[in-house]
């Protein structure tokens, strides 16, 4: 065994049916007294009663959460924080809410506890990607990990069809990140591979009906597992890809980790086979092919093509995504990426 270094696990997690009446307990177990309630929009409703929920501990909801965090957005946030007389935000929502309660916590100090309703990762890392004008950076610091996470099994009964799967494959691509990362431990690869375990046995399920309690239960484990292994690994190819189509080109977060992950697992698979052999056994014996049947069995997009990137974007793509140095078990070119790049413009079946 290669020897590694594991720092432990920093955030309190909170998992369960019904564990959303556990909020107030959790803020006022941080030492807190006043809470601001973060949602998008769209999750405004939800949001409302959560404050209502929490009674006397709510300062307030705020409910302009966006993707990829927006500094603009932000800075309201912060300002209605302060009003609000919070020193402590309750995010209840996907990545983008979860965000926005990073940005505060990083700039105000505020301890935050998160209740995600996506499967997409954000709740268990210290990983911050912020837009301004139009370009996004991401930053890492451990003022940004959140102090507890209430898993909530209910919370998950609604989130649509479409956006369970991509926001499934989305969770699966920080597990096989985490299994060849350069900071990998053998207690995050447990995790993760756990976790795949689980998304293949659930995930079709979840699919066939999303009111299937046990089903959403063990999908929403396994996101729990895979956002633990983001929190605490480098990212390599996959996420620098996902990174550059979303902040370059303006494609949908979810969607594009979905149709990548085939393509950017089966690539570093054929570098590191035996760290991924255990990957190609539980989704059917081969790593970029089992992961793109899998994402075609439940039902994923598997086109860069349909998010309306153009042939011509994946020339400037690859460009980008080679020009600065990171993490990656195999080594690579511009030709590579555009190859791999053209593949899953395609959704040609990965052979690896
Ligand atoms: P999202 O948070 O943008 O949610 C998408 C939409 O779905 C929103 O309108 C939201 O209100 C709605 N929604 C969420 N849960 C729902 C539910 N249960 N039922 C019905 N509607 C629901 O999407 P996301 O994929 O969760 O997050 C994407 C964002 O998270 C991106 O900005 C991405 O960069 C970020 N992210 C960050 C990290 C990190 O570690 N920093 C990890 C993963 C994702």
């Amino acid at each position: 065994m290669a020897g590694f270094t594991f720092a432990g696990i920093a955030s309190r997690v909170v998992f369960g049916t019904g564990t959303i009446a556990q909020a107030g307990e959790e803020v006022a177990r941080l030492g807190h007294t006043r809470a601001l309630v973060l949602s998008t929009p769209h999750q405004s409703d939800d949001a409302a009663r959560l404050a209502d929920r929490l009674g006397p501990l709510a300062a307030g909801v705020f409910s302009e959460a966006a993707m990829h965090t927006p500094t603009d957005v932000t800075a309201r946030a912060l300002d209605a924080y302060a009003a609000s007389g919070a020193t402590c935000v309750v995010a209840l929502g996907g990545g983008s809410t979860i965000g926005l309660g990073k940005a505060i916590a990083l700039r105000s100090g505020a301890d935050q506890v998160v209740i995600p309703t996506t499967y997409a990762g954000s709740e268990m890392t210290d990983i911050l990607g912020e837009t301004e004008d139009g370009r996004k950076t991401t930053r890492r610091d451990p003022a940004i990990r959140p102090e507890t996470v209430i898993y909530d099994v209910d919370l998950t009964l609604g989130l649509p069809a479409a956006m369970t799967v991509t926001s499934a494959m989305n969770a699966i691509a920080h597990g096989v990140e985490a299994i060849y990362a350069p900071d990998a431990n053998p207690i995050l690869t447990m995790m993760s591979l756990e976790a795949m375990r689980a998304f293949a046995r659930s995930l079709p399920g979840v699919v066939a009906d999303g009111q299937d309690h046990a089903a959403r239960a063990d999908v929403l484990y396994a996101a729990w597992l895979c956002s633990t292994a983001l929190g605490y690994i480098t990212m390599s190819l996959h996420h620098k890809l996902a990174h550059v189509l979303g902040g370059t080109f303006g494609t949908p977060h979810a969607e594009t980790h979905a149709i990548l992950l085939p393509h950017t697992a089966g690539f570093n698979a054929a570098a590191v086979p035996e760290l991924m052999a255990p990957v190609a056994a539980i989704f059917g014996g081969a790593v970029g092919g089992g992961l793109h049947d899998f994402a075609a069995r439940c039902g994923a997009p598997l086109r860069l093509a349909d998010l309306g990137l153009r042939g011509a974007d994946l020339d400037r793509a690859a460009a980008i995504a080679v020009q600065s140095p990171y993490a990656n078990p195999r080594p690579f070119g511009e030709g590579d990426i555009r190859a791999l790049l053209q593949a899953a413009w395609e959704g040609t079946r990965p052979q690896d």
